[in-house]
């Protein structure tokens, strides 16, 4: 018999129960043991939900507040001890280290959050060092099999693994040497606590675990064939009655399969909507052993429908190496990617609908596979799967002629400016000649409540469109006075029209459609709808030329107009799966570079086009690197390349980790591009200065990301330092290091007049 397994689930709750009663918390509106009371309804509603749907094994302890990996970092103890000195009750203890506490004379700063492997969910950093004492501090897996287990489900617990844990942690604030340590050398203190904590999911009566090493499908780990032999040997010992899978995903595993192979393990996991070409390399080095294979076939990344007669064959080619008995068919990763339930979309035409699953309809299907491949009947559930992908097909052959023409006529040319960079800066020169050092910020102004509550207000309808713009109309006013008034040289419009970055041009353009209840985690309570492209895409009309030439009707200083890239639209939304990024990305950057010309059209002297999610989307591997490069790259320089050496093209980066692409970023060609320096140390400038990198910079000057006034002084400072850092770098751009969004107004005006007063000083003094 071939069994189904979902290897997680979201945690939000259908009608975002847990989000709420989370916020309510924070807010002092419930009680602890009322967000508890609603958390333990939810992991009930989750079981219960995952077993009407017809799935075999059931993970549980994937529930979380906040992160299941400052969950992990909770149960074995690591806990930096500013957090563990604090006097507040474990559960505020626990959400201090996710996001911070300032409550009376307690002010304790969040712990760093990272992007979980190339997902837009964010974990929080395991900080540890070699005075951190790991040991249970709770037995949260345990009590939550036990109270699965109390409602009748006898459910598979799901760890992080501990070698994916210390690999992705970081060295702690107290860690005497800190630039040699690795936080994997504590890997042997770590294993015998986890070892105990396997050994009390035994007792209660766990009969399997779901351990997840998805470090495995990163080269870093093709080193540690030997810490995986120890570290699960350790785990058969102690808890030789507990079935493990080793869950591997968002990747391939490549060689590391054979170390994998051997194991002392119950069954293999891996990603076969990610990586589907490691089947046939992943069986042959699993068939002459023991192990199960779990075939991670329904994406717990996308949202469409699975094909499942193609599943079905991909499971058939592993059951006839294998056997019945040793295929399990899965989700590809935890479903926590994906919102909870189609079922509560109303908005969507039934014909969309019917492209789509979410995570419940998701669990569906893999029981569904399971059942058809035990001999089952399931044919009516077949049948109408296959008449759904069916339509998805026909529509997708119609989608967009004239797009696909038009992407397919592109030229080489097209990707490139008409002249390079020394030309276009003197031309540039000419049309505006900016002084030296000069100012400018990221885009955004303070969204504040005004704004956003005019903005809910004309979605509700109770603002009309007219009123909702003048209201826009005013606030770019503001905007522009202000930065007269403060005197920064290179303007923009402040964005108060914008509810998100991406969101808000994918609502413009055609080929998206967007769900009402289609919430993703980012993290801890913040949830974000992603856009979904559904067919070829193109622009129908000007998106943002309106704002920016009102703008620039305001002033006689040049103003920057606002784009987000191609590369990063695409990665904030759901993608197509049938359709390679590539193309979807080029297609965005057709539209992107009517938008780009428009704006010059319109009298715009510069346009910046954000791309932060370019590093962010870079594979897991290194390998794959450059292809994916390539043609984001590619897509950048085809949304910019259409403008005339006149029109200065800005792009912004939220990091200026470069290393290892600076090939790619000197490609891309910008006119100039801002970078966040604020915090990251200096070296990571001078790589640019040793790169030979000519085109404009304008590293951060402050760290925006807090409400902290920078002073002259320090921004003095570092504006000497990122000088000898680039000495070849004859002007730098004087900016804050992101967009201002999430910012007040009272902050932003004194730290922007801290930062023109510096660059008043730079113009004297260099
Ligand atoms: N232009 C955007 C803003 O200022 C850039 C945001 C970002 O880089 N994430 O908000
Ligand atoms: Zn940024």
């Amino acid at each position: 018999m071939t069994r189904s397994a979902v290897l997680g689930y979201p945690r939000i709750g259908a009608k975002r129960e847990v989000k709420k009663a989370t916020e309510a918390y924070w807010a002092g509106k419930i009680s602890a043991d009322e967000l508890q009371k609603v958390a333990k309804e939810q992991r009930a509603e989750r079981w219960q939900t995952l077993k009407a749907q017809g799935v075999d094994v059931i993970p549980s302890g994937d529930f979380t507040l906040y992160d299941h990996v400052l969950d992990a970092n909770y149960t074995f103890n690591i806990i930096p001890s500013r957090f563990a000195k604090a006097n507040v009750s474990d559960l505020d203890r626990y959400f201090a280290m996710g996001r911070g506490r300032q409550v009376g004379d307690v002010d304790l700063e969040a712990q760093e959050m990272q992007k979980w492997f190339d997902s837009n969910y964010h974990y929080i950093k395991s900080e540890v060092s070699s005075s951190t004492e790991f040991k249970l501090n709770n037995l949260k897996p345990v009590d939550e099999f036990l109270e699965a287990k109390a409602a009748g489900i006898v459910t598979r617990p799901v760890l992080v693994g501990p070698i994916t844990l210390l690999l992705l942690g970081k060295v702690g604030r107290d860690e005497p040497n800190a630039a040699s340590f690795e936080p994997l050398s504590l890997l042997d203190k770590l294993v015998p606590v986890y070892s105990e904590l396997l050994k009390k999911l035994e007792e209660a009566g766990a009969t399997k675990v779901q351990i997840d090493e998805p470090s495995l499908v990163m080269d870093v780990t093709a080193n540690l064939g030997q810490q995986y032999q120890s570290t699960y040997e350790a785990f058969a010992r102690a808890a030789p009655g507990l079935k493990v899978t080793l869950a591997t995903y968002f990747g391939r595993l490549d060689k590391n399969v054979e170390f994998v192979a051997k194991l002392p393990i119950d069954s293999l996991h891996i990603d076969l909507d990610r990586a589907p070409e490691q089947l046939d390399s992943v069986v042959a080095a699993v068939k002459p052993t023991s192990l199960k294979l779990s075939l991670g076939l329904v994406s717990g990344r996308n949202i469409w429908k699975n094909d499942l007669a193609a599943s079905l064959a991909i499971a058939n080619k592993a059951i006839e190496q294998l056997g019945k008995d040793r295929v399990v068919v899965a989700t590809s990763s935890s479903l926590l990617h994906t919102p909870v339930t189609l079922a509560n979309e109303t908005r969507l035409k039934p014909e969309e609908r019917d492209w789509f699953s979410f995570a419940t309809e998701k669990a569906a299907e893999v029981a569904t596979l399971a059942k058809a491949l035990s001999g089952e009947d399931v044919s009516s559930a077949l049948e109408a799967n296959k008449k759904s992908i069916q339509a998805r097909r026909d529509f997708e052959k119609n989608s967009d002629a004239a797009v696909r023409e038009r992407l397919g006529k592109v030229s080489q040319d097209m990707y490139h400016r008409k002249s390079s960079f020394p030309a276009r800066i003197a031309a540039q020169d000419k049309v505006y000649n900016l002084p030296t050092f000069p100012t400018t910020t990221i885009g955004s102004f303070p969204q504040t409540k005004e704004i956003r509550l005019a903005r809910s207000k004309h979605t509700k309808g109770e603002l009309s469109t007219e009123e909702y713009e003048c209201f826009l109309e005013n606030e770019i006013k503001h905007a522009v006075e202000f930065q007269e008034q403060i005197d920064l040289d290179l303007l923009v419009h402040g964005e108060p029209e914008r509810n998100d970055m991406s969101q808000y041009f994918g609502e413009q353009l055609k080929g998206f459609v967007f769900t009402e209840n289609g919430w993703v985690q980012s993290y801890g309570s913040r949830y974000v709808r992603p856009p979904i492209v559904v067919s070829d895409v193109s622009r129908p009309h000007p998106m943002t030329v309106r704002w920016s030439s009102y703008a620039q009707s305001l002033t006689k200083r040049p103003m920057k107009g606002m784009l987000t890239g191609p590369v990063t639209i695409l990665n904030w939304s759901f993608p197509r799966a049938d359709v390679p990024k590539e193309v979807q990305c080029k297609q965005l950057a057709l539209a992107l570079r009517d938008e780009v010309v428009d704006l010059e059209k319109a009298g715009i002297f510069a346009v910046q086009v954000d791309e932060p999610a370019i590093r962010e989307g870079l594979p897991l591997r290194q390998v794959d690197w450059d292809a994916y490069l390539t043609w984001a790259v590619d897509s950048f320089k085809l949304a910019t390349a259409g403008v005339e050496d006149r029109t200065q093209i800005h792009s912004h980066f939220c990091y200026s980790d470069f290393n290892l692409i600076f090939e790619h970023i000197k490609r891309l060609d910008a006119d100039v591009i801002s970078i966040e320096a604020s915090k990251s140390d200096l070296k990571l400038l001078q790589a640019f200065h040793k790169f030979g990198y000519q085109n404009l910079i304008g590293p951060g000057l402050y760290d925006i990301h807090s409400p902290r006034v920078p002073s002259v002084e320090e921004m003095k400072e570092r504006l000497k330092a990122f000088k000898a850092a680039l000495p070849n770098q004859k002007h730098l751009f004087v900016n804050p290091d992101c967009g201002l969004k999430t910012r007040g107004w009272t902050e932003v005006k004194a730290a922007l007049e801290n930062l023109v007063a510096v660059a008043k000083w730079a113009r004297q003094e260099y």
